[in-house]
Parts: C-alpha cells; sequence; structure tokens
C-alpha cells in the first residue's frame, strides 16, 4: 500500500454524487477515487425490469463522472474476489460503500469486511440509504416496532443528518483498472419487446430525481394529500425508481418536504409520511427478514392460497382479467414499469383473495417488472394486503374493482389511457401495451375485450370462507 493509496467506493444502490456519506468520506480522505461497479450473483438474479433499470441508472452514472474527469469501473463476478482483484491491481488501501438491509446483501457486506479488514484494508459502510437506521428507531420496551403509527410518532421529530453537498473533485488514480462496457453487458435483455417503451417513461439519474422533486414540491405538493389516490393524476411525487437506485437520498426529500411543510402544509406532511413507510418497510425488513419470503404472522400458514402460475394468474399478469381497473393497472406497470399505489393495493387484493392466489406469486411478478422495485416496500406492501403482515389490512376488505372506479376514477381517464379494446381511437399509452408484450401472449388491440375471470360475488365469498375455514381450524 502507497501513502497515496486510492480509495474504492464500492457502489451498489447510491447512483449519486450529492448527499452520499460514502462518495463523501472518499473524496474527502483525499485519496484518489476509485468508483467501481460489480455485476455479482446478487445483481445478476434481478428481474428483468430492475435489472434494465439498474443498466440505465449506471450508464448515468458513468457519463456524470466522466464529466467530472473520473470514471466508473465495471466489472462482473464475485464481489468479494473482484475487489481483492482491484485491490492488487491498483494497490487500494480502503473501500467505502452505503449499506444495504437485505439479508443477502447483509451476509456478503459483512463476509467482504471481515476478509478485507484481515488483509489490512480499511473497510468503512456508511449510511445514506434511510433517514433512520432500523437499529437506531426502538419502542420504549427496547424491541421492534410492528405497527406504522407509533413508527411514526417515534420518528417525526427526529432530525436525519443534514444534507450533504456534491464533494469536490474525485482525484484520479495514477492508472485506471481496466473495466467491462456496460452496455456489452446487455442488462435490458430479460425485458424482451418492451425494453424502449419502458425506457421511454423512465427518469433516469440524479439531475433528473432532484429535478422532479423540485417540480413535485412547487406545484403537486399541495393536492398531495387529497388527490394522492386518483391513479389518472398527476399527484404523487413518482420518485420511488430514483429513491430504489439511490439517485436521490430520502433526506433530500425529508428536508425539502420540511420547508415545503411551512407553504403547502398538510401536503408535504402527508408526504413525509409516505417516505417514512419506506422507512418502515426497511426497519421490518431488517428486524424480521422472513417478512421477504414467509408469512409475517405465522399464523397464516397452510392459508388455501394456490402458488400454481394457473391461466387465471397469467390473465392477471398479462392484464386480461375483463376488470378494467385490474387490467388498466397491470397494463400501466406492463409500459411504464410503474403502478400507481392505488392501483397496486387493488390488483394485489384481487390475486390473493378473489383468485385465492399467493401473495408471493403476485410479488416475484412485481419484482420482475417494475423499474422502482424495492425488495422491503414490496414485500410489505404484498402482505400488507394480502393480510398476512404487521400492521396489514384486515384480510375481510376486499376491494372491489368495480367499486374503486367509481371511487377513484369516476370519468375513465385511467381506465382510458390503458385499456385500448373498445375505443375507436386509444390513446399511445393503451396502444403502446400491446407492442410491450411478448408475441406468445398473443395480444391484439383489434380483440374483443376479455370476459370477466370470475363474479366478483362469488369470489369474495370464496375468500371470505375459506378465511373463516382456517381461522376456525387455527
Ligand atoms: P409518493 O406517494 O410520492 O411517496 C413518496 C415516497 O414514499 C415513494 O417514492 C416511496 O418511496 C414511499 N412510499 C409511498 N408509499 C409507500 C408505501 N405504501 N410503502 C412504502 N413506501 C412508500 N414501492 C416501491 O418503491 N417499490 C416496490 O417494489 C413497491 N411495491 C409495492 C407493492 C404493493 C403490493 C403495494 C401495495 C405497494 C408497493 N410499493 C412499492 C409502495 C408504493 O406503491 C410506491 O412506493 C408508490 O406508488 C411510489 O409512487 P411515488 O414515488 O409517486 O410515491
Amino acid at each position: 500500500m502507497t501513502s497515496n493509496a486510492p480509495v474504492i467506493w464500492w457502489i451498489r444502490r447510491d447512483l449519486r454524487l450529492a448527499d452520499n456519506p460514502a462518495l463523501t468520506a472518499a473524496v474527502t480522505s483525499g485519496a484518489p477515487v476509485i468508483p467501481l461497479y460489480i455485476l455479482d450473483a446478487q445483481d445478476n438474479a434481478l428481474g428483468a425490469a430492475p435489472k434494465f433499470r439498474l443498466g440505465l441508472g449506471l450508464e448515468k452514472l458513468a457519463e456524470t463522472l466522466s464529466a467530472r474527469g473520473s470514471r466508473l469501473i465495471f466489472r462482473r463476478g464475485d464481489a468479494q474476489e473482484v475487489l481483492r482483484q482491484v485491490i492488487d491491481e491498483t494497490g487500494a488501501g480502503s473501500v467505502v460503500w452505503s449499506r444495504l438491509y437485505d439479508p443477502e446483501a447483509i451476509a456478503r457486506d459483512t463476509a467482504i469486511k471481515e476478509d478485507l479488514k484481515a488483509s489490512g484494508i480499511a473497510v468503512k459502510s456508511h449510511g445514506g440509504r434511510l433517514l433512520f437506521e432500523p437499529w437506531t428507531v426502538e419502542t420504549k420496551a427496547g424491541g421492534m416496532f410492528k405497527v406504522y403509527t407509533p413508527f411514526w410518532k417515534a420518528v417525526r421529530d427526529r432530525q436525519p443528518a443534514d444534507l450533504l453537498p456534491e464533494p469536490g473533485k474525485l482525484s484520479a488514480p495514477v492508472s485506471w483498472p481496466v473495466s467491462d462496457r456496460v452496455t456489452d453487458w446487455q442488462m435490458g435483455a430479460a425485458m424482451r419487446r418492451g425494453a424502449d417503451i419502458v425506457r421511454a417513461h423512465c427518469n433516469v439519474g440524479e439531475q433528473a430525481a432532484l429535478d422532479r422533486l423540485d417540480g413535485f414540491l412547487e406545484e403537486a405538493v399541495a393536492r398531495y394529500k387529497d388527490r394522492r389516490d386518483y391513479p389518472a393524476e398527476d399527484a404523487t411525487s413518482n420518485l420511488s425508481e430514483n429513491l430504489a437506485w439511490g439517485e436521490i437520498s430520502p433526506h433530500r426529500m425529508w428536508h425539502l418536504g420540511q420547508r415545503a411543510m411551512a407553504g403547502s402544509g398538510k401536503g408535504a406532511e402527508h408526504f413525509l409520511k409516505e417516505v417514512v413507510w419506506r422507512e418502515f418497510a426497511y426497519h421490518l425488513m431488517y428486524h424480521s427478514p422472513q417478512i421477504l419470503t414467509e408469512n409475517w404472522r405465522p399464523e397464516w400458514d397452510g392459508f388455501g392460497w394456490s402458488s400454481e402460475i394457473t391461466p387465471d394468474v397469467e390473465a392477471w399478469q398479462r392484464g386480461q382479467t375483463g376488470y378494467d381497473f385490474v387490467d388498466a393497472a397491470m397494463r400501466e406497470m406492463y409500459v411504464t414499469g410503474r403502478m400507481h399505489n392505488r392501483s397496486r393495493m387493488i390488483v394485489a387484493s384481487f390475486l390473493t383473495k378473489h383468485l385465492m392466489v399467493h401473495w408471493k406469486v403476485g410479488m416475484d411478478w412485481f419484482a420482475d417488472c417494475l423499474v422502482d422495485w424495492d425488495p422491503a416496500a414490496n414485500a410489505m406492501g404484498w402482505q400488507w394486503t394480502a393480510g398476512s403482515g404487521p400492521d396489514a389490512a384486515p384480510f375481510f376488505r376486499i376491494y372491489n374493482p368495480e367499486g374503486q372506479i367509481d371511487k377513484f376514477d369516476a370519468d375513465r381517464r385511467y381506465i382510458r389511457r390503458w385499456i385500448a379494446e373498445g375505443q375507436r381511437t386509444p390513446p399511445q399509452s393503451a396502444s403502446s401495451f400491446f407492442d410491450a408484450a411478448p408475441l406468445s401472449w398473443g395480444l391484439s388491440p383489434d380483440q374483443m375485450r376479455a370476459r370477466p375471470l370470475i363474479d366478483l360475488k362469488a369470489g369474495r365469498e370464496r375468500a371470505l370462507e375459506a378465511y373463516g375455514q382456517h381461522r376456525s381450524a387455527g
């Protein structure tokens, strides 16, 4: 190790320069900085849309870094081995990264930290992905929170760390290690026909995220509280894809949101409460990682959900249930890589209750289709809707997808935006679903609209009966 040994900034879900404690630590050390991304088995296993979106984010970050005289080095392989190789090649003396909180990442990172430290490499992990580290928020009795409202009350008056400005120049190492080209990795390969269509809806990169937050706080935040449940309206921040990849920090949303509270009052406060739902999801995942794979409430084990990919499940995935709200939402996701929160609840309720399909089947489909895929929020959202999660909606709250149109899309703007069939001149959004859908699905806008898969009343009764039987058996 030389006295001016480089520091490796190992980039994972923190694709930004500003308000990035790991990067700031690297730059302020005064050492040359080597930004490194490693496509390891964990990232290689991402679903089609998240992997595609990660690729876009990495390309953008690479551009940003090269405009500042630095470089983003791309390598693939086992993260521990690659880090060791790059350390050997460059004489790097330290590694920094931003923490992740899912069990697989924690296990990998812990092993790497121990291994590198044993070899005399300085390793430091930093926060930055969450407002509050999950282990710093606890109940009065010293345990984890299982209910959102007390969690919110516990954090709402805390001050998360101040914002860090974009650090100064990243000084370059004497020579750069070799790098793959991210475009050669074909991160969007599994998107099949959908890549270009979804791409047009993505808002990629740190600057785009900052602009979006500014625009939202200037305008839509004032109507957020009243209109955030109406999927045809642009009343939410749409920042989840940027948060998912770390193109913006939750701290920025918090501090700017706090400032906005002085002007738009309730809207901004409600927005911050939603940002804290994300924190709550991470709190749950950190303290009870089984939320990702098992019923959070074990009393749901053995409930009569089916886990098979039946034709009904395929119809749900393909926006062909015959129920407009459900199909509009599923198509919205296929075209944009995102879905409105109200729609997520409706399609999840329809799958787990009307169709009696296991929430894991839906969670996995979302993990393949969402550009804002987030392990914690996705698992919490599915278990919340299914009834098996902490602080969940009761199982007997079964959304009626027809009634939800009357309440949240009474003028059917959302439905028209996404369902082409039956419209003489469907909007581009609705038609583009048929361009994105794989040819093997055999769909065309000229076909008759799908007939309802199931009678809503009968489906509801079947679900409630199964629920009653399960409870009395339990
Ligand atoms: P805004 O309303 O502007 O909220 C601001 C931020 O707060 C969001 O970007 C998000 O980070 C956070 N947030 C808002 N609502 C929630 C919530 N209910 N749970 C957790 N965080 C929230 N969100 C994801 O980011 N990734 C997922 O994979 C995901 N899967 C979901 C699956 C289901 C079944 C359900 C019901 C919800 C899921 N959510 C997920 C939560 C929520 O739907 C999205 O975060 C929200 O729609 C994003 O839109 P927005 O950025 O405009 O949110």
